[in-house]
């Protein structure tokens, strides 16, 4: 009797070690039990590292595999060939628009050519 009370206070991430233990039932000791327990404990445990191993590896194989990310740092490292400023590109220039709007650059230099 006294197992099935420890069956009982087990916390719900043993719900299925539970039905495994009832579903075929055994008149263990309680140190048998715990035994068994501390079993099912490291399984689970296991399980539990595989499932969060199993959530990274996608997320990991996905961003690089999709190439947005790339090109996102492409643009950071990437020098802007007016300002020599790093984040954008010379048509995104915020310097060269800004001397575009004061007349110091004339604007076809720049952006005709693409
Ligand atoms: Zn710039």
């Amino acid at each position: 009797m006294a197992v099935s009370i420890l069956l009982n206070s087990l916390h719900s991430g043993f719900g299925r070690f539970k039905q495994l233990y009832l579903s075929e039932p055994r008149e263990e000791t309680v140190a048998e039990f715990v035994h068994l327990v501390r079993k099912a404990e490291i399984i689970l445990d296991c399980e539990a590292k595989d499932l969060l191993k199993a959530r990274r590896r996608p997320f990991k194989k996905g961003g690089k595999s999709k190439g947005n990310a790339k090109s996102k740092q492409d643009k950071s490292t990437s020098s802007c060939l007016y300002c020599n400023g790093i984040g954008h590109y010379k048509r995104e220039c915020p310097k060269l628009k800004e001397d575009q709007k004061n007349g110091t650059v004339v604007p076809s230099s720049g952006t005709k050519k693409k």
